[in-house]
């Protein structure tokens, strides 16, 4: 899916390291989270001790990667990342950790898609700083144990279902991220207007920061994409009339649905009378694969109050038959 409003990195993201907060008071929003890590990371740093295990929950690209090095830099150690389907084999994840010095910061992304193999190993990693290792083949197979430097595991995922029990378990600090508020991404993309040499109005700010579906990713892209869009047309300052030809031209609607969110919307009601339709069916319809379905396109809409996730399949509410447009049946579809 190459949308513009897909809170999954595209290629041309790759330049906005600069936009990326370095500390935690550079940070705008999860004002929760970022409170009880301050508290945590202070602790620890007062200690001298590695930091417990933290787990970031939510979204792609509402922050979880910028804060695991913000943790990083502020616990001042260093930072390694890398992501769960890419440790193929235990031993792999075993040359990352014996590599770790004391009280680094091992970023693992994606953890949900660690082999059991690898999850294996990392259990007494976390728990005692000790790896297990089987030696060899067969008779000949010996099992060593090698102490390891204390160090801060920062796990990342979209899916908190998919993470086994016992992983689940394994942080002393569970963070959930949830969807920033239109205030906080006005916050952040006039920020980005600021480290671009961009003139953002206070309106056109608003314009963005409400149609980049509650996610900072999403609202620096579209940033960029606007003040593409201005300078083509030679605009000096960017304000909501100017932002919203551009999301128009690039089909984000007002409330920041592209044309995706409004099949899967239009899909619901119109083939299915508002529902319930089951997942599997949705995304048969849809020729979208059902994880992409679940993890990008269908948080925002439940968090808005558009669909429901019910036992018996998805639920269209009536606000967003309003949106499309179309008259809600009589009765609830409920
Ligand atoms: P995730 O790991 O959750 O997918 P990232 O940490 O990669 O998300 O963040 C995505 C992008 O959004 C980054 O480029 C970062 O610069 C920006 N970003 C995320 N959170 C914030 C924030 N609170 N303030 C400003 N920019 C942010």
């Amino acid at each position: 899916m190459s949308r513009v409003v897909t809170p999954d990195i595209r290629d041309d993201d790759a330049p906005d390291a600069s936009l990326r907060p370095q500390l935690l008071a550079d940070f705008v929003g999860q004002p929760q989270a970022c409170a009880n890590l301050k508290v945590f990371i202070d602790a620890a740093r007062s200690r001298g001790e590695a930091l417990d295990h933290v787990l970031f929950v939510g979204p792609p690209g509402l922050g979880k990667t910028t804060l695991a090095q913000i943790v990083a830099r502020e616990l001042g150690v260093n930072f390694r990342a890398t992501s769960g389907p890419v440790i193929a084999k235990a031993g792999d994840l075993a040359a990352l950790l014996t590599n770790l010095e004391e009280r680094d910061v091992l970023f693992i992304d994606e953890i949900h898609r660690l082999s059991p193999a690898v999850e294996e190993i990392l259990y007494p990693a976390l728990e005692d700083f000790q790896l297990d290792l089987i030696i060899g083949e067969g008779p000949a197979a010996r099992s060593v144990k090698i102490e390891l430097a204390p160090f801060t595991l920062v796990g990342a995922t979209t899916r908190l279902g998919l993470l086994t029990t016992p992983l689940r378990d394994r942080f002393g600090i569970p963070v959930r991220l949830n969807f920033y508020s239109v205030a906080e991404l006005e916050h952040i993309v006039r920020r980005g207007a600021r480290i671009l040499g961009m003139t953002l109005t206070e309106d056109g700010a608003t314009e963005v920061a409400r149609r980049s579906r509650g996610t900072p990713r999403i609202a620096t892209r579209l940033l960029r994409r606007v003040r593409d869009f201005a300078s083509a047309d030679a605009v000096e300052a960017v304000d909501a009339k100017v932002a919203d030809r551009a999301l128009q031209r690039l089909e984000v609607d007002s409330l920041g649905f592209d044309a995706l969110d409004r099949r899967y919307m239009e899909l619901i009601a119109m083939s299915f009378g508002g529902g319930p339709v089951g997942i599997e069916t949705i995304a048969a319809a849809l020729s979208e694969p059902r994880d992409a379905i679940e993890e990008i396109v269908e948080p925002f809409l439940i968090q808005q109050g558009f669909v429901q996730r019910t036992p018996r399949g998805r639920l269209l509410a009536a606000n967003a038959f309003r949106h499309l447009g179309l008259e809600a049946p009589a009765s609830p579809a409920a």
